[in-house]
């Protein structure tokens, strides 16, 4: 067996979808994507592939280590997201040549069903009880926040209060019984997270996440030592080495990205790596069906894991949603705030090819928002 073409696909809301295609008629999907950097990912997508036309797709290890290496220069975002959806792709396909779920091919399932989160309040939270209370009832069991929008490098008293105002109503909403987490989205100064992470602590979150940026790693242990909150991150890390200074400085929950950091290769790698510290993970995904197949093979093989994020009704899914390229949609159903575990090989989902290819024809060129702060200077979004 062959790998006969690979085709990548630009789809809204903000995805890129690959489709991996063998000479014996066997079809893999894998969604690499950098969000605001899609069509950059694409080409690298594109590169990559040269090495596996004509190759056969079930050494995937193999594979994985001349995508990472075999360039020399590795790692970072684009690369990494590129090599992370052909490896989702190949490992869909592995599970369809042995009929068998991706996870089985893991070492087999774990657990019955995967806790998963949906989002709350957007980019810039306001009314966010309401909004809680809306996905309690939808049948979640725990929903995520922005903490705030733009914020300061010293917060004023006002600031600082509202954030735990904002949070304070969603816990009101939620009782006791069902958990919010927080993520302080690289926005947050280490200054104003040491301020607000003791004045979060008596509603009790699941988590904070991205206390800090990714280049202020250095600061993680202080951050972590200040905190009753449990610390999560990891979605802007690619690697299990640049998970390894975060696991060092003491973070509750480990958060790659099935789409961001290698693949399901990668994630599996990751998690493993996280047990040791005696982290748990909690994947992020505020992306599309595939990554989120993947992301949920891989928790289903995973003693460690903690909750699943999923994208449905995010704030970004506005000409395309979670559901909208899958044939069957039964299997992204959340009964008491969990997903079943899937039963079909591969990736256990089918893809609606044709609505894939029609979206496809007019694209997206979603980007970031740049944020400023009112001085006109340059806030973190
Ligand atoms: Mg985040």
């Amino acid at each position: 067996m062959k790998i006969d073409r690979i085709e990548t696909f630009l789809v809204p809301p903000r995805w890129l979808f690959c489709r991996v295609e063998t000479d014996e008629g066997h079809v893999g999907w894998g969604e690499p994507v950098v969000e605001g950097r899609a069509a950059t990912v694409r080409t690298a997508v594109t590169e990559l592939g040269e090495y596996l036309v004509g190759r056969d797709p079930l050494p995937i290890e193999d594979h994985w280590q001349v995508l990472t290496k075999g360039g020399f220069y590795r790692g970072g975002p684009v690369l990494s997201s590129a090599v992370a959806g052909l490896d989702q792709a190949l490992w869909d396909i592995a599970g369809q040549v042995r009929g068998a779920p991706v996870h089985e091919l893991l070492g087999g399932p774990v657990r019955d069903q995967v806790r998963v989160y949906g989002w709350i309040g957007g980019d810039d939270p306001s009314e966010v009880g309401e909004a809680a209370a809306a996905q309690a009832e939808a049948g979640l069991t725990a929903v995520k926040m922005n903490a705030c929008g733009r914020l300061p490098h010293i917060a004023s008293k006002s600031e600082l209060d509202a954030v735990v105002a904002r949070v304070a109503s969603v816990r009101e909403a939620l009782g006791d019984e069902r958990d919010v987490a927080i993520d302080f989205h690289g926005r947050v100064s280490a200054a104003a997270a040491r301020q607000l992470l003791p004045r979060l602590a008596p509603l009790s979150p699941l988590f904070v996440e991205e206390p800090v940026l990714p280049e202020h790693r250095h600061l993680l242990s202080s951050i972590v030592a200040c905190s009753p909150v449990p610390i999560a991150t990891g979605e802007r890390l690619y690697h299990r080495s640049d998970f390894l200074p975060a696991l060092e400085a003491g973070i509750a929950v480990a958060q790659p990205d099935v789409s961001h950091a290698g693949g399901i290769s990668e994630l599996r790698r990751i998690a493993a790596l996280a047990e040791v510290w005696n982290v748990a993970l909690a994947p992020h995904c505020p992306l599309g069906p595939i990554s989120l197949a993947a992301s949920l093979q891989v928790a289903f093989a995973t003693p460690n894991f903690l909750i699943q994020e999923q994208s449905l009704g995010i704030h970004y899914n506005e000409r395309a949603d979670l559901l909208d390229y899958l044939v069957d949609t039964e299997v992204f159903s959340f009964a008491d705030g969990h997903v079943a575990r899937p039963t079909r090989p591969g990736l256990g989902i089918t893809i609606d090819e044709a609505a894939v290819r029609a979206a496809a024809e007019h694209g997206h060129a979603w980007r970031s928002p740049v944020w400023r702060h009112p001085d006109g200077s340059f806030a973190e979004w």
